[in-house]
């Protein structure tokens, strides 16, 4: 196989663009980045200084002052990366339902992903990354070697999604992960400012009704640039 030195892997909210990126990457040995931490480590820390989501101004500000790394993991907690923000451990804290409520506000400040951007540019510039988002096909990487667009039905990505929560002890309806899921696809397909969409030369991988290692084995299809059997 010759050997893509970039995977981008873009797709909507629960797609399982972490799970599947990072077993990608696990399996090829590369880097994983996935960027939608990034937004959510800036969306955190609107929140605990009062910042309002739609107030560009300051958000920009702050994402000009934020630090935010994100690196292997350094506790056995059943995580895929640590997520650092001015040095602080905030792995979990981006995943609760407030962030999850703003993120899409934030995310959509110009100035905020340019900062984010260049920080995943030169993160890739260094070779053999997987690199998951909304904009990593389109806009990030536009000639990264391989690019798949993850999809699935809205229905299936709130059940996977409350699965996936409920295995970490928090509970919450799949009406609410619904309704959730579909406000930020709606905010993150309407927006000016690196809209979420397939780029023209990604493959599109609906995983409906497949189980991770049957996705898993799509994508590795993909990058292998194996033919699919119909
Ligand atoms: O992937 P995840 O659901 O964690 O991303 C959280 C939010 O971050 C998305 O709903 C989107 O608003 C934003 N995001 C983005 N561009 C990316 C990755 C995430 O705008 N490349």
């Amino acid at each position: 196989m010759a050997t893509p030195r970039t995977v981008a892997i873009d797709g909507p909210a629960g797609a399982g663009k972490s799970t599947i990126g990072a077993l990608v990457a696990e399996r090829l040995g590369y880097t994983f980045l996935d960027t939608g931490a990034m937004y959510r480590a800036v969306a955190l820390a609107a929140l605990r200084r009062g910042i309002d989501p739609d107030d560009g101004p300051r958000l920009t500000e702050l994402a000009r002052q934020l630090r935010i790394a994100i690196g292997p993991p350094t506790v056995r907690d059943g995580r895929a990366y640590t997520v650092l923000l001015d040095g602080a451990d905030v792995t979990w804290d981006i995943r609760s339902p407030e962030v999850d409520r703003i993120v899409s506000q934030a995310a959509r400040v110009p100035f905020v992903r340019d900062v984010m951007v260049e920080q995943q540019r030169a993160i890739a510039d260094r070779g053999r990354i997987v690199m998951v988002g909304r904009d990593i096909g389109t806009v990030v990487l536009p000639n990264a070697e391989r690019k798949v667009f993850l999809t699935a039905s809205a229905a299936e990505r709130a059940r996977r999604r409350e699965e996936e929560l409920a295995a970490r002890g928090e509970k919450r309806t799949r009406q609410d992960l619904l309704a959730e899921i579909l406000r930020r696809d709606e905010l993150d397909s309407k927006r000016t400012v690196a809209p979420l969409r397939a780029a023209d030369d990604a493959i599109v991988v609906e995983t409906d009704g497949l189980s991770v290692r049957e996705a898993l084995d799509r994508v590795l299809q993909v990058i292998e640039r194996r033919p699919i059997p119909s």
